[in-house]
């Protein structure tokens, strides 16, 4: 049997490792155009803040690549033929498969205005736009940065530890206004000031303005300007659909595959931020940007290749994180709507945690140590953890186990209530 996979991320990775699970023999090829291979994401915003160093980003070693016997060819797939099995690269000898990994990931969506193609108007996609911004920020005294989610905050952070300026505009009136409440968002706004960050609300970028090719600034939809030396835009992002479309698959916002990611091609799997997956206990298919999930459908998606049919059942998803310095857990589903500053998806998010179902709201905390419940009628659907991080634990298993809260329902919903003691105790009886 030959595999072949197209992408070198997590979910690429943890395919290979499920297939040779399963299939000690077979002849695996990884293919994939990002010239650093495998790393972290993630750690990306670490790397910008110096808090990393980009050797640390990359979790395995050549001899942990050659334990798991696969052929790397670093390139471009640039078509999949399907009658005859074959992949066509750009300016290399093409390929055959017998089951093919579609991984390949989403990528920022750009900017559209016009001056977006200045040098200086970045994005956060990968490493080599991570060295890209430092180069900018160590030349640049001034950023605006636009956009919403996890990556626009972390370019944020990034900026301002390398001494940069920086101005953040929101299209809306606060951040992140489809996961966070008012309150949180004030937390996290209220925090950036701190750092001497200057928000700018109902600010729209319409040009980027620029000379001999840099950039010099951005006027903004109410006719202010301001003048900066770099714009960096977390916008959303969108999934790499077009070797799936030009091939005829199913596509949606992503590629659509069942619960065993394949897709409408029974010799075709995709996973990671590319698959919008099928979930059948909500009889939904959705997109998730998270490394976690990423990396399951990966394992489950080269299982299932390999011919052990596995299904991902899809958990609430969950994300680690950090707003403005503050560790932020968010769990399940949190929130509801649209995002003045996000299209569609962002980086680190889940469609799943804007699903929100009848729920009750339950909160303590009104600093920068904060929970934020949803309660459903027999189960906690969601959860925010902010600052303080001991409930963290015990919330994401009640979330994502479904454990019956009925027990402590009314405690939780109590006008005062002290959700951190009821929550821990529970827990503690529980185990
Ligand atoms: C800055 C940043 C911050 C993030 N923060 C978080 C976070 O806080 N929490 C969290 O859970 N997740 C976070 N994520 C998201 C997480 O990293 C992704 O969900 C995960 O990396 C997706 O893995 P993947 O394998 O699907 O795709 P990717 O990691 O994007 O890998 C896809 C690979 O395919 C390659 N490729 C694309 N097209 C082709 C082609 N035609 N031929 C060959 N190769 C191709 C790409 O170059 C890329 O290397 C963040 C991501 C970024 C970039």
């Amino acid at each position: 049997m030959k595999y072949v996979i197209i992408g070198s991320g997590v979910a690429g990775i943890a395919a290979i490792e499920a297939i040779r699970s399963v299939d000690a023999a077979g002849d695996v090829i990884m293919v994939g155009d990002d010239p650093y291979g495998y790393y972290s994401r993630p750690g990306l915003a670490y790397y910008l803040t110096g808090e990393l160093h980009d050797k640390a980003l990359f979790p395995r070693t050549a001899d942990d690549y050659r334990k798991m016997k696969f052929r790397f060819v670093k390139g471009r797939v640039k078509n999949i033929l399907r009658e005859q099995h074959v992949l066509e690269l750009d300016g290399q000898a093409s390929l055959s498969y017998d089951r093919l990994l579609i991984a390949v990931g989403a990528q920022a969506m750009p900017l559209e205005v016009p001056g977006a193609n200045l040098d200086g108007v970045l994005k956060l996609d990968h490493m080599e736009d991570a060295k890209r911004i430092l180069k900018h920020a160590r030349r640049g005294k001034t950023a605006v940065v636009v956009g919403g989610g996890i990556t626009a905050l972390e370019l944020v952070e990034g900026l301002v530890t390398r001494g940069v300026k920086v101005h953040y505009l929101l299209r809306g009136d606060r951040y992140w206004s489809n996961v966070l409440d008012e309150h949180e968002s004030k937390i996290v706004e209220h925090r950036l000031q701190e750092e001497g960050v200057t928000l700018h609300h109902h600010a729209e970028v319409i040009e980027v303005t620029g000379k001999s090719n840099r950039v010099t600034g951005v006027r903004m939809l109410d006719g202010k300007t301001l003048k900066c030396d770099l714009v960096a835009c977390a916008i959303g992002i969108r999934p790499r659909v077009e070797l799936a479309k030009q091939a005829g698959l199913a596509i949606d916002r992503g590629i659509l595959v069942n619960e065993y990611l394949q897709t409408n091609d029974p010799d075709i799997f995709a996973a990671g931020d590319v698959a919008q997956v099928y979930d059948p206990l909500t009889g939904r298919s959705s997109l998730d940007s998270l490394w976690g999930p990423a990396r399951q459908q990966g394992y489950a998606a080269g299982l299932n290749m390999a011919g052990k049919k596995t299904a991902y059942i899809k958990e609430a998803p969950f994300n680690v994180t950090r707003l403005a310095g503050l560790t932020t857990t968010i769990i399940g589903t949190v929130g509801r709507g649209l995002d003045k500053d996000v299209i569609g998806i962002a980086r680190g998010d889940s469609e799943t945690w804007r699903q929100l179902p009848n729920s009750v709201v339950a909160q303590t905390g009104f600093d920068v140590n904060h929970v934020r419940l949803l309660v459903g009628e027999k189960k906690l659907l969601g959860a925010i953890v902010m600052g303080d991080q001991k409930l963290s634990f015990p919330l994401q298993k009640i979330v994502t186990e479904n454990v019956d809260i009925s027990p402590i329902r009314e405690r939780l919903l109590a006008p005062n209530a002290k959700i951190g003691d009821v929550i821990a105790e529970f827990w503690t009886t529980r185990k």
